[in-house]
């Protein structure tokens, strides 16, 4: 009897979690995503304990505890402009936890043949991928420096060290290994996750780090072959194919390949140091100023970047939108696949705002749209909107595809001071003659345009 209903909790894991990433794909249903997430989660938790391998529950309950002890304070303290970040610790706790079942197997039942190949797969990714993604959170944080770190050699010492790790494993699964084969297998392949980011810029580390979910996606599912376990081998396969698809995605967005993400940076030595900015001349704004050019507007398009999330800016843009609108001026909202700091991210602070869908406007869509727009409105938004991205064969950001506010009659960027964005670089649509720039924090100046509306003509 057991036996059947851990069975049919994995079945109904197995089938909310295809459902999940199916309703994750659209905004409209993602909170059904999510949900339908959890609920396979608990199925699949209830299955795992009412099976008859578990040895312990004291073991189980203690890691209970400690886990949630760790989670549930970093999902209510991270704020949501960091999370970016907790979902690089989330891929380096799986892919550790992976890992270290890949190693408890090891020692514990020694498997051969095809369940040996499965282990040294597991841990292999397992560890690559906890330590890479520990690497991708610290560039995130900004705890380590987010421009690519090169050294001369760098493609060849990072090569013959995976190859060195793969050499090992093959060594374990053909059988007669030393003792330290195994030891030393697992510390190339956490040196190797580590090495593996140094290169990378941090304009890259998105597609880096869906490129690491499916990693992780990999190492469980491999981890299910090693452990014959079915619902093991389908989540993670899910996790690995749905992290993959982003990542091509988003290197389409970027005009990227995934060798020239991964080894973009090799051979080049990169310019260490801050970033400066010119001393060119360039015009600013009041709140009163830009009030009275938006009032005279036909067609608005605003442009939001990482700076709204900062600012949680989103409620009081709702309110401009709203009065505009009311005031006949066409508003309608540019996203840039990257902007902010996750993928969908100024989508779901829009949505909180609540300001339609039908707005929202993708790249491909809205960028044949600037040339007839009176005012683009960038609100916190950098490197995006940078037209080095278009013809600066030398800037980092080169070949990324942008919102071409540059093609508007006017351009208006709020942001606090002249400083650079995410990828550290200066941005050459400040010092354009229609360009106007609105110093302040993003919430503060929108509301202060809100005040002089009314009185503005
Ligand atoms: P950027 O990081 O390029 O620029 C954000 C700008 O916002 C800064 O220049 C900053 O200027 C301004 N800002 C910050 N705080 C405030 C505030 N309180 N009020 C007003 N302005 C503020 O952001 P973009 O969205 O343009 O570009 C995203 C970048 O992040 C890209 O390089 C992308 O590759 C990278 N990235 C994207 C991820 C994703 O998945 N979306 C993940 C990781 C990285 P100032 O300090 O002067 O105010």
């Amino acid at each position: 009897m057991i036996n059947e209903i851990w069975q049919v909790a994995y079945l109904v894991a197995a089938v909310t979690i295809v459902l999940s990433i199916k309703w994750l794909s659209s905004p409209a249903s993602a909170r059904n995503g999510v949900r339908a997430g959890q609920i396979g989660m608990l199925f699949a938790i209830i299955g795992t304990l009412l099976r008859h391998e578990v040895v312990s529950f004291e073991w189980i309950a203690a890691g209970l505890v400690i886990g949630s002890g760790i989670g549930v304070p970093l999902a209510y303290l991270m704020p949501m402009t960091s999370v970016p970040q907790l979902t690089a610790l989330s891929h380096a706790f799986g892919a550790f936890a992976a890992a270290l079942v890949g190693t408890a197997e090891y020692y514990h039942r020694a498997p051969t043949g095809f369940p040996m190949v499965a282990l040294v797969v597991e841990t292999l990714l397992g560890y690559l991928t906890a330590t890479a993604s520990v690497m991708a959170f610290g560039k995130l944080q900004e705890i380590i420096p987010t421009r690519p770190l090169t050294y001369k050699g760098q493609n060849f010492v990072n090569v013959s060290l995976l190859a060195a790790a793969i050499g090992l494993a093959v060594w374990e699964v053909q059988g007669g290994a030393p003792w330290w084969a195994f030891p030393a297998f697992s510390g190339l392949s956490l040196l190797f996750g580590v090495l593996l980011i140094l290169p990378i810029g941090g304009g890259d580390m998105p597609t880096v780090i869906a490129l690491l979910n499916s990693y992780a996606g990999m190492a469980a599912a491999a981890m299910g072959f090693a452990l014959n376990n079915r619902l093991l081998i389908i989540a993670g396969a899910l996790n690995a194919s749905s992290g993959f698809i982003l990542s091509v995605i988003m290197c389409k967005a970027m005009n990227r390949s995934f060798t020239n993400v991964l080894f973009g940076a090799f051979g080049q030595v990169q310019e260490s140091g801050p970033a400066k900015t010119s001393d060119k001349p360039f015009r600013s704004a009041s709140p009163e100023d830009a009030a009275s050019i938006l009032l005279n507007a036909r067609k608005v398009v605003i442009v939001p970047g990482y700076g709204m999330a900062v600012a949680q800016a989103q409620h009081k843009i709702r309110e401009l939108t709203d009065m505009l609108t009311k005031r006949g001026v066409d508003v309608q909202f540019a996203i840039h696949p990257v902007a902010g700091r996750m993928p969908g991210h100024m989508n779901v602070l829009l949505a909180e705002a609540d300001i339609p869908y039908d707005r929202l406007h993708e790249m491909e869509d809205i960028n044949p749209e600037f040339i007839e727009t009176d005012v683009a409105l960038v609100i916190g938004a950098n490197d995006v909107v940078n037209p080095a991205a278009r013809h600066d064969t030398a800037s980092p950001i080169y070949g990324m595809p942008i919102l071409d506010v540059d093609k508007a009659q006017t351009v208006m960027v709020i942001k606090r001071s002249m400083n650079p964005g995410f990828a550290g670089i200066d941005n050459e649509l400040y010092y354009d003659d229609r360009t106007l720039m609105l110093f302040g924090d993003a919430k503060q100046f929108v509301a202060d345009i809100v005040k002089e509306l009314p009185t503005a003509a």
